[in-house]
């Protein structure tokens, strides 16, 4: 199998180099050159997978064993999710009859970013160090320097990914005193050598200006070999892929004796940001996983929830008001007074979606564009990047990009999206808490149960619900006992908090100050750790 860029080039890459690359040079976003459909057997030789059966069977179907053999990919999913807490990996349970959640937090830092940052942070060492081996003796060897900036709730998940990985140094920066505590502990207290906490005394859109410009800046990026392991990396949407799976055959085994999985259609109710999740659950459509149509759930940040209702795909909504019927909030709320930061991202109650653009939608726009034109495949790929590159250059230039009726109609087939305020995110944790079994949301995941009740009535009655809970409540603390401060049986510490939060803040931390937002700071930071990391090899190399 291999990789092409969505804006084109005779570029094709391996799954190594698309890893190792992320993005494109083009600015595109690799994907697969066709879609694998599943082995004809899938249903009775997979149905009594694990989550690494399943990963192992799924990874292989894109990645050729000539790159990493069998029993290699084996051992790297085995590493990757013996971190996780729950013997299922990412278990299901049913709130009732019709809907169910896919909880995906069970990972080390308790959101569902760990699922693919685990796998990921493993593939970074396996190909560094093959490399490494290859090399003839005082040639220097390979490494990676992740730089990344934080507003805390994404963070952690990255540096448990990447702590103690040979070859890989990461620094994470975030706003001092910005996060919250709990937040700011999951990242500081992590010790390993090569694991750098950086503090800027500033805001996070310094800091993610301060991880650009570093980005930019050619030499040092060649020098330190700067990498990101941002939600655009093709290996995180694979091995997202896998819990549709595993949830197909959950879902199938806690069904009612006498109905069949095949009489019943399941649809998958994503909380949506980067497109990253969701976009896994296209992968698994078309690769033949039985399921109705995917939900979308935004929040107030819904770019894409105004993309289904008008085919525009806008940073700003450009639709007057008068004419707002289609695109208003379906709830009824108003966000006139919402927060926003200097770039336009409205500051919500789930903050790990707030985005003004969705980074992986591109690789959907692709195929929306490869289904609007005509010929051979071959035709049809070279047709479907260069419409593509026209829309995403429009997308920079203009900020907006209208695509054609045929586009949307295609994009109608395969998914639903709704937007979703605060004030019912907040409404929807408190009536999961009070309902039976009573569950506690956390912000996130109440975005996608509120999207999924509000879509359910236009469901044929043998949908079943799925809906894909991101993070565990006990990390948004706030939200959670905000909706929950006016129910006498709710108790944070006993109902939420989980035993490995207990004693957090008092743990040993390791945290670099950098006193003010300036680049140079940063720079200068990177370059003597990365020095006392060269002078360790060195040392070690002349014993
Ligand atoms: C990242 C994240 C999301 C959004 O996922 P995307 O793949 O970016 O759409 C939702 N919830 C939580 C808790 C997250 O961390």
């Amino acid at each position: 199998m291999k990789y092409f860029s969505t804006r084109g080039g005779d570029q094709k890459l391996s799954f190594e180099e698309t890893v190792l690359a992320g993005l494109a040079p083009n600015g595109g976003l690799y994907i697969p050159e066709t879609i694998p459909s599943l082995p004809a057997d899938w249903r009775t030789k997979w149905s009594s997978y694990s989550f690494i059966d399943l990963s192992v069977a799924i990874l292989s179907l894109y990645i050729s064993s000539e790159e990493i053999s069998h029993d290699e990919l084996r051992s790297l999913v085995e590493k990757s999710y013996k971190t996780f807490r729950h013997p299922e990996v990412t278990p299901l349970k049913k709130l009732n009859d019709k809907m169910f959640v896919l909880e995906l937090f069970h990972g080390p830092t308790f959101a569902f970013k760990d699922v693919a940052l685990q796998l990921l942070g493993n593939l970074f060492e396996f190909f560094l160090l093959r490399r490494n081996a290859k090399k003839a003796a005082g040639e220097k060897p390979e490494k990676l320097t992740v730089v990344g900036a934080t507003s805390g709730d994404t963070g952690s998940a990255a540096i448990y990914g990447l702590r103690n990985k040979a070859n890989i140094s990461i620094f994470i920066l975030h706003p001092k005193g910005r996060v919250s505590p709990i937040q700011e502990a999951q990242m500081t207290t992590v010790t390993d050598a090569n694991v750098h906490n950086v503090a800027v005394k500033g805001t996070f859109d310094d800091c993610q200006d301060i991880v650009k410009t570093l980005f930019a800046d050619r030499e040092f990026n060649s020098t330190h070999r700067l990498g990101a392991v941002n939600s655009i990396n093709w290996a995180r949407i694979l091995a997202q892929t896998v819990y549709y799976f595993l949830s197909f055959f959950q879902i199938q085994s806690q069904l009612p004796v006498g109905t069949n999985i095949d009489d019943i259609v399941i649809q998958y109710v994503v909380p949506t940001g980067n497109f990253g999740d969701i976009l896994a659950g296209y992968y698994a459509k078309k690769m033949g996983l039985p399921m109705g149509k995917l939900a979308v759930a935004t929040n107030a940040n819904d770019i894409l929830a105004r993309f289904w209702k008008n085919g525009k795909y806008e940073k700003v909504d450009s639709t007057p008001v008068e004419a707002a019927g289609p695109t208003a909030p379906v709830d009824g709320s108003s966000d006139g007074k919402q927060a926003t930061d200097a770039s336009g991202v409205k500051e919500t109650l789930s903050p790990a979606m707030d985005i003004l653009i969705s980074s992986n939608f591109e690789r959907l726009l692709w195929y929306l564009a490869y289904e609007t034109v005509s010929g051979t495949t071959d035709e049809k790929h070279t047709a479907a990047c260069k419409t593509l590159d026209g829309w995403m250059s429009k997308m920079k230039n203009d900020g907006r990009v209208e695509v054609p009726v045929s586009a949307l109609e295609a994009a109608h087939k395969d998914f639903v999206a709704e937007r979703i305020s605060d004030q019912v995110t907040l409404e929807t944790i408190r009536s999961f808490f009070d309902g039976e079994p009573s569950y506690v949301a956390d912000p996130h995941t109440a975005v996608g149960l509120a999207a999924a009740r509000i879509i359910a009535p236009q469901n044929s009655l043998n949908v079943r619900q799925i809906v894909l809970s991101t993070a565990h409540p006990a990390k948004f603390s706030e939200a959670v006992s905000r909706a929950l401060e006016g129910s006498s049986h709710f108790n944070f510490e006993r109902d939420v908090l989980p035993e490995e939060f207990h004693g957090l803040l008092q743990k040993e931390k390791r945290v670099i100050e950098v006193e003010r937002p300036e680049v140079d700071l940063v720079k200068a930071v990177i370059e003597e750790v990365a020095g006392r990391d060269e002078a360790k090899v060195a040392t070690a190399g002349s014993v």
